[in-house]
């Protein structure tokens, strides 16, 4: 058995475990490139959320460059309006300045609410860059720091690049009354973004109070603010603690559905064991059980031969050769009867007919019908005498094959010099008990757990290997005990003697 079973875990681990352990060891190594792409996913979307931010600072400049890139002279009125215009519209922008691109002097200065100084002087090579890309048919804006300003340069196309524009911005007003609005549109309740100095890392605007997780801000540069960095991240998780809750989850799930296998696996295992060792039990029952009808049976048929040949002179070898025929054909009775109370209690086709017993009366009444066996085994029974009635609700024909039982069993399995068996009615809180207690070959506590189980035979010992059994009569007691609302239990020492209890709920 021990080598089918080895045989049996080899080939379910090859064919379940393997597998499955090899899906996990893959599934466990993706985990960790799954995290880094979740990670680069999320980041190139907050990438792009920084992206559009820009894009829209782009717009906003294009615009003001656009309104303002018109064939006018810049001093003249409708110029004048048009610089108004926006400078009522954007605060950002506090003064506009027009010069000649060949000579820088100035042909008109423009100031949103307050005038004041301005670094007249152009750098000669930021006109150079420009005239390059609008040779190239590009029109681009360069920018420059100026102390506490930024100032935008752009060449007019309708001027041929004659001319170069000076938009004087404060960076303040123009992430607050430019920016803003559209920053805390995009970060809605999900993003925190920020606008710090690239160099000292001050905070100069964030859509909403920073916390503690700022550590892991994305950033990137700012097109129109070259001084300043943007900076985003998730409000209430990291990107990292996303990837790797995400990771810890699907770890846990892994983990549960390994453990899930595992059980299994066990459970398959198990369950294989158990039916091999019913297997084996099966055909020991059927060995013992041909065993225990084959020398009835030869009894039987060689004493009726030897009658039926007349060769039996006196009345008296006569009558114990009857009495031994009779006695083996109730052993032979007794078989049968009990393999088919047997199937019969397994198919739970059995019927009970509860009735109330007086055990005081039947008790001693099948204890007689032993006298024989006794006898025959030179053995001693004694019953305890019990004061008045004690009532059971049984099926009489189950208290007698159980009881029955229990005796068969004292009787077998004695080797005592001096045999005694005892039976005893008890009174116990809530229950009746029979003790059946022999002074035999008793039953270790490893077998003591498993002589209740079908087909379950001790084989050690020599009595126990000799004596004829089928492995059933204990299971039975056990499952008519249940059927009666009550149980069966052992006590029992090896080479000292053992008592069964039959323990029955007391009728009320
Ligand atoms: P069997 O037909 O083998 O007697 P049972 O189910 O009646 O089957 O008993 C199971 C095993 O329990 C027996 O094989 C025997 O070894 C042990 N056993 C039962 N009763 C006794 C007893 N009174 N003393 C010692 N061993 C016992």
């Amino acid at each position: 058995m021990v080598r089918t079973l080895a045989k049996i875990s080899l080939i379910l681990l090859i064919i379940v475990a393997l597998p499955i352990g090899f899906f996990f060891v893959r599934e466990l190594s993706a985990l960790s490139k799954n995290e880094q792409m979740v990670e680069r996913v999320f980041s190139t979307q907050l990438e792009s959320i920084l992206y559009s931010i820009n894009q829209y600072s782009e717009n906003v400049v294009q615009h003001w460059k656009q309104s303002l890139d018109q064939p006018i002279e810049p001093e003249s009125g409708i110029m004048k309006g048009l610089v108004e215009n926006l400078f009522q519209n954007n605060q950002a922008i506090l003064a506009v300045r027009f010069s000649d691109t060949t000579t820088s002097e100035e042909q008109a200065q423009y100031f949103n609410d307050s005038i004041f100084a301005i670094d007249t002087e152009i750098p000669r090579k930021k006109i150079e860059v420009l005239r390059g890309f609008l040779e190239e048919n590009y029109q681009r804006v360069e920018i420059e720091p100026s102390g506490d300003y930024l100032i935008f340069y752009f060449l007019p196309k309708s001027k041929n690049g004659e001319q170069i524009c000076q938009l004087i911005i404060d960076p303040d007003l123009f992430i607050q009354q430019n920016l803003r609005p559209t920053m805390q549109k995009v970060a809605q309740d999900l993003f925190y973004i920020s606008i710090s100095d690239s160099i000292s890392g001050e905070v100069l605007f964030e859509t909403d109070r920073e916390n503690e997780l700022s550590h892991s801000v994305e950033k990137a540069t700012m097109w129109y603010l070259p001084t300043s960095k943007l900076g985003i991240h998730l409000k209430t998780k990291t990107i990292e603690q996303l990837a790797s809750e995400r990771t810890q989850r699907d770890n846990y799930m892994l983990l549960g559905m390994g453990l899930f296998v595992a059980m299994g696996f066990i459970f398959v295992f198990i369950n294989i064991r158990k039916e091999m060792k019913l297997a084996e039990l099966k055909s020991e029952f059927v060995a013992n059980v041909s065993h225990e009808i084959r020398t009835p049976l030869a009894l039987i048929s060689m004493y009726a031969e030897t009658l039926l040949l007349k060769r039996i002179k006196t009345e008296e070898k006569k009558e114990e050769y009857l009495k031994t025929i009779q006695q083996e054909s109730t052993r032979l009775t007794g078989i049968v009867n009990r393999i088919l109370n047997f199937s019969r209690i397994e198919k739970n086709r059995v019927k009970y007919h509860f009735e109330n017993i007086d055990l005081k009366q039947v008790i001693p009444e099948i204890v007689h019908s032993f006298d024989s066996h006794f006898e025959t085994a030179n053995i001693h029974c004694h019953q305890e005498s019990f004061e008045g009635s004690v009532w059971v609700q049984a099926d009489r024909e189950s208290l007698k094959t159980i009881v029955g039982n229990l005796l068969d069993n004292a009787i077998k399995y004695s080797d005592a010099e001096k045999k005694i068996v005892r039976v005893r009615i008890r009174k116990k809180a809530k229950q009746i008990w029979i003790e059946v207690e022999d002074n035999g070959i008793g039953i270790s506590a490893k077998n003591q757990k498993h002589i209740f189980e079908q087909f379950y035979r001790v084989t050690e010992g020599d009595l126990a290997h000799k004596a004829k059994g089928s492995g059933l009569g204990l299971n039975l007691v056990k499952r008519i005990m249940k059927a009666h609302g009550g149980s069966v239990v052992v006590r029992s020492k090896l080479e000292e003697g053992s008592t069964f209890i039959l323990k029955f709920p007391e009728k009320k």
